[in-house]
């Protein structure tokens, strides 16, 4: 097959993280033929981390990047086609989908969207260097790391609160930082008086991280008070980022349902156009898991199967 040819498979899965990469397992072991166009990164978010200690199978833990390669290899192992090219849109032709892509489009006869979910950062330098160093977008994920640590949540929203309920289980201090006032800040007020009657979380208001600091992991940060201006430094063990998350839809808008927050919406896994599917973060904005992906990325595979057999 040449480069340019077009790619012919049952099954389009598009995204390599591991909602894609179950997908296509559970494809290929039912006798389908499966192709995944991995995107920008292939192996997903999990290639970012280090330690997972919460997927099933693995006692003593696993490196993210291992498992997804691992998984990758599971995909190819049964005959899966992993494609590494971004897809730049899915356009519905003759009961079929071409998946539109630079060098190596395809026409499938069911879709699996499982482009995941970005966390937003703050974007500073010195977040970039301490980032799975000491400071994380997932309290569910890490919080555990942190026993007996000093720890922030940035943000204002239900998620930051629930985080710092989260964190305050482990940690020994959990700091709430509030870019903004107490009065605006987005957080239902059953969920703020709960974190507020936690006696291990604190609020500062009025407050964002200037600098993180330390040396190979994070150490301490220093804190700027937007209304006087005045810096502090304070000794950090970690913080966790809770300003939101950003599904990429970017490539399916206007083709499926999304919602405000730009998730695609889906009863099951069905998204509003029959025979495509939708698996992982980029439909969930509840769980955020490598488990919960995986296991929503079996479920699209079974209803597209079943979807493809009473077409
Ligand atoms: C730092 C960090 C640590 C974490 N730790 C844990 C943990 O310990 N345990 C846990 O359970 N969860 C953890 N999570 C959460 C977990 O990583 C996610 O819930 C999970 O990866 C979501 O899987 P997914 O397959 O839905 O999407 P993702 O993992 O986000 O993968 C999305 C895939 O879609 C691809 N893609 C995007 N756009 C396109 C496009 N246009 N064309 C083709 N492909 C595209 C991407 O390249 C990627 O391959 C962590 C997350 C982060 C950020």
């Amino acid at each position: 097959m040449s480069e340019n040819d077009l790619i012919i498979a049952d099954i389009g899965v598009i995204g390599a993280g591991p909602a894609g990469y179950s997908a296509a397992i559970y494809g290929v072991r039912a006798g389908l033929t499966v192709a995944v166009w991995t995107g920008p990164e292939p192996g997903g978010q999990l290639m970012t981390t280090n330690m997972v200690e919460n997927f099933i199978g693995f006692p003593e833990g696993i490196m993210g990047p291992e498992l997804m390669e691992r998984s990758r290899q599971q995909v190819e192992h049964f005959g899966g086609q992993i494609i590494n090219e971004i897809v730049t849109g899915i356009e519905p032709q003759d009961g079929e989908f071409l998946i539109k892509a630079d060098k190596r489009p395809g026409k499938v006869k069911a879709v699996i969207i499982a482009t995941g979910a970005v966390a937003r950062w703050l974007g500073t330098e010195s977040e970039a260097k301490f980032r799975g160093r000491g400071i994380s977008a997932c309290a569910t994920c890490d919080g555990f790391f942190f026993k007996g640590k000093k720890v922030t949540v940035v943000g204002a929203g239900d998620v930051a609160m629930e985080d710092a309920m989260t964190l305050a289980k482990y940690a020994d201090s959990v700091v709430v930082l509030v870019r903004g006032t107490e009065e605006s800040m987005k957080a239902s007020k059953i969920m703020q008086d709960r974190a507020k009657q936690n006696p291990k979380i604190k609020f500062m208001f009025n407050s964002e991280i200037e600098e993180f600091l330390g040396d190979q992991f994070l150490q301490s940060i220093r804190i700027k008070n937007n209304v006087s201006g005045e810096m502090q430094e304070m000794p950090m063990d970690g913080v966790f980022m809770a300003i939101g998350h950003k599904p990429n839809t970017d490539m399916v808008k206007g083709l499926v349902e999304i919602d405000e927050g730009g998730w695609i919406k889906v009863k099951g896994t069905q998204t509003s156009v029959p025979g495509i599917f939708a698996a992982g973060d980029v439909a969930d904005k509840v769980y955020r898991q490598a488990i919960t992906s995986a296991g929503t990325g079996c479920m699209a595979l079974l209803d597209a199967k079943k979807w493809l057999e009473h077409k």
